[in-house]
């Protein structure tokens, strides 16, 4: 028997294929409204990050959700990221 396994997905800030499990799901949806998405499983275009300090610093630099999502990203979801992470 294999062991089960979780599905990977890859951190757009350092591009390593992560658990899904270690990473947020930031969707932009039909409207264009960018929202963190605790259920992964919201419709709409969906990029993966890190639950980590530095990767959502390294993804504001690089722009690395807009460019995952054709979009602006608020700066207001780099600080939701952040702030979820400590909590
Ligand atoms: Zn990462």
């Amino acid at each position: 028997m294999k062991p089960r396994e979780y599905p990977k997905r890859l951190c757009v800030a350092c591009m390593q294929m992560k658990d899904k499990r270690e990473l947020f799901r930031v969707v932009k949806t039909k409207d264009g409204t960018v929202n963190i998405d605790p259920t992964h499983k919201a419709a709409g275009r969906g990029a993966y990050i890190c639950k980590s300090h530095e990767c959502i610093k390294l993804a504001a630099k690089k722009k690395a959700l807009s460019h995952a999502l054709k979009g602006e990203i608020p700066s207001e979801i780099y600080m939701q990221l952040e702030s979820e992470i400590n909590n």
